[in-house]
This record gives structure tokens, C-alpha cells and sequence, in this order.
């Protein structure tokens, strides 16, 4: 079987953006391939945490991906931190990935912006890491959301010179994004990502959200004064709407837009909260029932982090090998 790896970073919990951009795909990918499904927790670090916190935001992300129904015996879901390999070989990458490479990273530029009091070399080398990620288990098919291109790109240009250079070692992965839903964007503006760690938390929905919280973020959604459900660049709050609702009704836009034909942003919006928050309750309950069984979790990371270093050491010697390390 052909490999797949993705992840996310365990900084506070799964949102709708990483859930139609990534989970929902992960799933789909799980009998067809072998899968790696990452909690990529040092890529965490890049931003202040409080150690107690992260810990339990941690398991709590390894729940969720269960929760999300990802089967940790087709799957390996493990730590990122439990492979040291991650790191061993992210130094080996970064010798070979240039300053002007990494400047251009777009990502880099608005984590940043926004982080202006602890812009460390952490996130600035984070796409070497995010490589070694991806080339330590040989993977073909990258599942991310669309904000990821860039680094996948990086990816591939590392992995290519490198083969280049000492011979084929890596192999040059592809990424896949959903058709549609690639970009959900933040409710509250609708020209940003909707992110994890944006701080207008009004503008993200997170999977464990409670009914209220959603039906109310759904209801305060920007959007615009056309009053027309419509699917254009020109009502971008709306079109992020009805791609969140055709993705969790799993119908066309098409198809939305000719149900709404006629009606307000009102009950679309209604309608939308409700839709979300019935296709979410069973998640948030299968949440509860992995978090109360932490022994079970720890099976599920321990299993997972010895699947992975092998496959992770395999590559490894490889590249030591070529290098030329003794
Ligand atoms: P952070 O703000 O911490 O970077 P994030 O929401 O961007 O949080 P990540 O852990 O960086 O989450 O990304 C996890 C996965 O979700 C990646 O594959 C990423 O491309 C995807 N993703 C993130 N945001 C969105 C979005 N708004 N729409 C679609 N996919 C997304
Ligand atoms: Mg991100």
C-alpha cells in the first residue's frame, strides 16, 4: 500500500476548517492506503503554552481523532515527539534548505505578524520539520487543507534535491486537498482562514463547541447586504457558508443554493447551526467516552509510536547512509 501521513498541532482543539480540509479526508483515505495520522506536538511549540494545559490538550487531540472515526488499527495515530526520528531528520533536511527558501513562506510571515513578541527560530524552520514529517515514511499523498500548499511545495523541492544530490531516497509526495471546502474561512472574516489559534474565537467553530455555542456562532456570521444566498467571491461570507453546508449535508452547492432560492440569510443560517450541530453531537459524545478511558488512549499512542519508528528508522539509515555519516 501506498503511504499517506498528515497531522495537526494539539494547540487547543479540532475546528470545522480542519475537519472538512483534512479529517473528513483522512477518513476517506484509511482502506485504500496506509495511513499515518500525526499529533504533531512539537510544531506546538512554536507558540507559548502552559506545560499542564498542552498535556491535556494533547490526549484530548488524540480523542478527537478518534473520535472523528479514524480506526487506530487500519490507521497509526501517534506523537510526534514519540519518533525522534522527526527531529534527526529535520536537522539533515534544514542543511539542505535555503534562507531564501524559508523567508518566502507565507505562513511564517502571518504567524509572525501576529506573534510579533516571540517570533523564534521555531517557527521560522517549522517547514523543515513539517518535511521531515512527510519524506521520513515515504509518503505519496499528503491530505491537508489548501493553506498547506505552500509547505508542501518546500516539501517536495527538499526531498527532490536531496535525491538529486546523494541519490533516490525520498519519496516525492503529492499533496491532496478536498474539491471543495479546501479553505473554510473564519465566520467572522470571511477573508481570513478560519484557524485554531485565531483569537476571535466567534469566528471558529471547534468540533467539541456545545449546541448553543454553534447555533450562536452560525447566527452572528458576517456576511453582506445582498440578501441573496448565492455562491460568488463577491459574498464571500456566504460562500463560505454554503460550502460548510453542503460539505456536512453532503450535497452539492448547486443543490444548496436551489434550497435556499427565494428565502433570507435567516433560516439559511438556522438551518446551517442546526445541520452542524446534529452531524457533531455523536463526535463530541464518542469525545467523552475516549476521555474518560485514558488507558485506552495510551494503548492507542503506544502502538502507534512503535509503528512508526520502524518505518521511520528504515528511511533514516537510509539517509545516514548517503550522507555519508559512519
Ligand atoms: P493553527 O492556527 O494552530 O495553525 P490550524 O487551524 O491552521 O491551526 P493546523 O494544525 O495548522 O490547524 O492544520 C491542521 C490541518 O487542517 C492542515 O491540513 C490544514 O491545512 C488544515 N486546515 C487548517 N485550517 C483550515 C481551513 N480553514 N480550511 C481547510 N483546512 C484547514
Ligand atoms: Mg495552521
Amino acid at each position: 500500500k501506498k503511504i499517506v501521513f498528515s497531522g495537526a498541532q494539539p494547540t487547543g482543539s479540532l475546528t470545522l476548517g480542519n475537519y472538512i480540509g483534512a479529517v473528513q479526508n483522512w477518513k476517506a483515505l484509511e482502506d485504500d492506503y496506509q495511513c499515518l495520522y500525526s499529533i504533531v506536538d512539537l510544531h506546538s511549540l512554536t507558540v507559548k503554552h502552559d506545560p499542564k494545559e498542552f498535556r491535556n490538550s494533547c490526549l484530548s487531540f488524540l480523542a478527537q481523532y478518534l473520535a472523528c472515526g479514524l480506526d487506530p488499527e487500519k490507521n497509526i495515530i501517534f506523537f510526534q515527539s514519540h519518533v525522534p526520528q522527526h527531529t534527526e531528520l529535520a536537522w539533515i533536511l534544514g542543511c539542505h534548505t535555503y534562507l531564501g527558501e524559508l523567508n518566502r513562506m507565507t505562513q511564517f510571515k502571518e504567524k509572525s505578524e501576529k506573534n510579533k513578541g516571540n517570533i523564534n527560530t521555531g517557527l521560522f524552520t517549522y517547514p523543515v520539520l513539517q518535511a521531515a514529517d512527510i519524506l521520513l515514511y515515504q509518503t505519496s499523498l499528503v491530505p491537508v487543507g489548501e493553506d498547506q500548499k505552500q509547505h508542501l511545495e518546500l516539501t517536495r523541492d527538499i526531498a527532490i534535491r536531496f535525491n538529486n544530490a546523494f541519490g533516490e531516497t525520498f519519496t516525492i509526495p503529492e499533496i491532496y486537498t478536498p474539491k471543495v471546502g479546501a479553505r473554510i474561512m473564519s465566520l467572522q472574516d470571511p477573508t481570513s482562514k478560519m484557524s485554531k489559534s485565531d483569537e476571535n474565537i466567534n469566528g471558529t467553530v471547534f468540533l467539541l463547541d456545545d449546541e448553543k455555542e454553534i447555533i450562536k456562532k452560525f447566527k452572528r456570521a458576517v456576511t453582506d447586504s445582498v440578501g441573496v444566498v448565492q455562491y460568488n467571491d463577491e459574498q464571500p461570507g456566504i460562500k463560505n457558508l454554503i460550502t460548510i453546508y453542503a460539505k456536512f449535508a453532503n450535497i452539492s452547492v448547486e443543490e444548496v443554493v436551489s434550497r435556499y432560492e427565494g428565502k433570507g440569510y435567516g433560516p439559511f443560517k438556522t438551518d446551517l447551526g442546526q445541520l452542524v450541530v446534529e452531524a457533531l453531537a455523536p463526535v463530541r459524545e464518542r469525545y467523552n467516552q475516549y476521555m474518560e478511558n485514558k488507558d485506552y488512549l495510551v494503548e492507542v499512542y503506544t502502538k502507534g509510536a512503535q509503528r512508526a519508528q520502524e518505518m521511520a528508522e528504515k528511511t533514516m539509515k537510509t539517509v545516514k547512509e548517503r550522507i555519508g555519516l559512519v
